[in-house]
């Protein structure tokens, strides 16, 4: 399939109907991204157990890619270990910004590899991805720093 088709379908789907949206109740971090340059806010619920992503739920309001990015990466992460969300954080930073980064085996986030045609856009996608990488690096339930992509 096409790139930009798949960038299409999957952007259109996942933001008409974003997954794991809502709140999540109990929540063992909560974190609040926000994207200045578009304007994109969003909140990132996590529970953990064994030391895996149990579950994910995020809400907030965004724009199309916004949504679609945490909505795709909801899916992606939930069961993984911290360091393998962190991996995969990386590997989908790559895609979003390297032209030579490779989509293969990255399954529907293969998608947002999309957005490197539109480089303003770039935040938007991964706006959730750093609210992420800042949940999981944040072990204690204390204050957290709100997350800014600026
Ligand atoms: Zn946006």
């Amino acid at each position: 399939m096409d790139i930009k088709d798949l960038y299409r379908d999957v952007i259109l789907d996942h933001n008409r109907r974003p997954r794991n949206f809502g709140p999540l109740e109990p929540a063992d971090v909560s974190v609040e991204g926000f994207n200045p340059l578009c304007g994109d806010r969003l909140t990132l619920r996590l529970r953990m157990a064994d030391g895996k992503i149990a579950d994910i739920r995020f809400d907030g309001q965004g724009c199309a890619i916004s949504t679609a990015s945490a909505s795709l990466m909801t899916e992606a992460v939930k069961g993984l270990t911290r360091s393998q969300a962190l991996a995969l954080f990386d590997r989908v930073h790559r895609l979003l910004t390297d032209e030579a980064a490779c989509p293969d085996d990255l399954g529907k986030l293969a998608a947002l590899s999309g957005i490197r045609e539109f480089p303003a856009r770039v935040k938007c996608a991964s706006l959730c991805w750093h609210t992420l990488a800042s949940a999981l690096h944040s072990t204690a339930a204390g204050a957290l720093p709100a997350v800014s992509t600026e």
